[in-house]
């Protein structure tokens, strides 16, 4: 499938603390755009799509001016690297090399150490370049008088921003695609809503694109779709949580996963300069108001049916400040599957009827909020 990109096959460093020369190993040429990004200081270099087969753990460890890079898919076509480094750097030269000599064609960036006011001068005087495409994110067949409400699910992270990971390597992203598209096909079949996805593929999604894509659908619900994970000297966590969105976290496990959550686009090099500012956020305010009651009874509905399904955190509703929970229309929950850190939970997170169980309890929960409103507007089309 990946047969036409290019293939990156491995990865080397050198240098030191004040030089540093990133090396990527190619089957072609690239035409690559790099610029850097403040707080935390982060070097972003973006190609054409490229298929990364690199060393397992490539990244994890840095050297010289490099703490430790990510690399993947940013949008269809479009790959990303992200270099975390350990402090303020210059991008000196980033070039492309023919194959030659037996060595197959490189990708070069060579950074250099230099102070916190030139390094922000410089990203100042970097030409704006123009943002990414939209990423591709399918719209619900809409026929005219079709009034079911839009459901929209969203699957956290993807790309270049694997989410978490278990020890065994797998990753949260995959996991709650998978999760994400069975419950969509659930609650299609349903008949009685609409249903649209953030995103429809391995792609990165920014987290302010999420919520704008929810309320441009004009979004009935959005549940937002995640799985944990807690470093093993905290303790054991299992079960999965329900979380809404408040200003002050509902305990400090709460204000730990929102962080983490809404570390996102930094994870994946957005340049947050460019995201414009949240506007009449006064006037959002009645709406939002109204938008979280709603999010809390539904997030109290999902609770209840899960309990039957799947095996529950100790404190299983929650909120904190999640990015991703703002539409201050559209009332969202953001679901914790469970933790990829605990050996059980990640067992039934990979059981296909472990997901069966756990997606039919949302259909419930989802038909029980529904089921009110529906019968105020004399029911939905298709339905019965
Ligand atoms: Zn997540």
């Amino acid at each position: 499938m990946a047969a036409d990109f290019p293939v990156a096959s491995d990865v080397r460093l050198g240098g030191d603390a004040t030089q540093t020369r990133f090396v990527l190993d190619i089957s072609k040429k690239l035409d690559t755009a790099a610029f850097t990004l403040a707080d935390p200081y982060r070097v972003v270099i973006d190609m054409p799509q490229v298929d990364f087969r690199l060393p397992a753990k490539a990244g994890d460890n840095g050297r010289g001016l490099i703490k430790a890079f990510r690399y993947g898919l940013v949008m269809q076509g479009g790959s990303r690297i992200v270099i975390d480094t350990k402090g303020p750097v210059k991008i000196e030269k980033v070039f492309s090399l023919d194959p030659a000599e037996g060595q197959p064609a490189r990708l070069v960036v060579d950074l250099a150490a230099t102070d916190r006011e030139s390094f922000l001068r410089a990203i100042a005087l970097e030409p704006r370049k123009p943002a990414a495409a939209p990423p591709q994110q399918a719209v619900p067949r809409t026929t005219p008088g079709d009034t079911r409400p839009v459901v929209v699910i969203d699957p956290g992270h993807g790309g270049i921003d694997l989410g978490t990971k278990a020890s065994s390597g797998e990753t949260e992203k995959t996991i709650v695609f998978e999760f994400a598209t069975l419950l969509r096909d659930k609650i299609e079949r349903s008949g009685k809503y609409r249903v649209a996805m953030t995103r429809n593929d391995d792609s990165f999604v920014p987290l302010a694109e999420r919520t704008r894509f929810a309320r441009a659908m004009k979004a009935a619900l959005m549940i937002s779709v995640h799985a944990d994970y807690l470093p093993r000297n905290e303790g054991e966590a299992h079960g999965a949580t329900v979380y809404t969105l408040s200003d002050h976290a509902s305990d400090s496990e709460a204000a730990r996963l929102a962080e983490a959550e809404n570390k996102a686009d930094v994870i994946a090099g957005v340049d947050l300069t460019k995201e414009p500012a949240d506007v009449a956020d006064i006037l959002f305010d009645l709406a939002q108001r109204e938008t979280r009651a709603f999010s809390v009874q539904f997030a109290k509905m999902l609770v209840g049916e899960l309990k039957s399904a799947a095996r529950l955190h100790k404190q299983p509703l929650k909120s904190a400040g999640f990015m991703v929970l703002r539409a201050p229309d559209v009332p969202s929950v953001l679901v914790e599957l469970g933790f990829v850190s605990t050996k059980d939970d990640l067992k039934q997170m990979l059981s296909p009827a472990w997901r069966e169980k756990t997606a039919d309890s949302l259909l419930r929960a989802v038909d029980a909020y529904f089921m009110p409103r529906m019968v105020g507007a004399g029911g939905p089309k298709g339905a019965n």
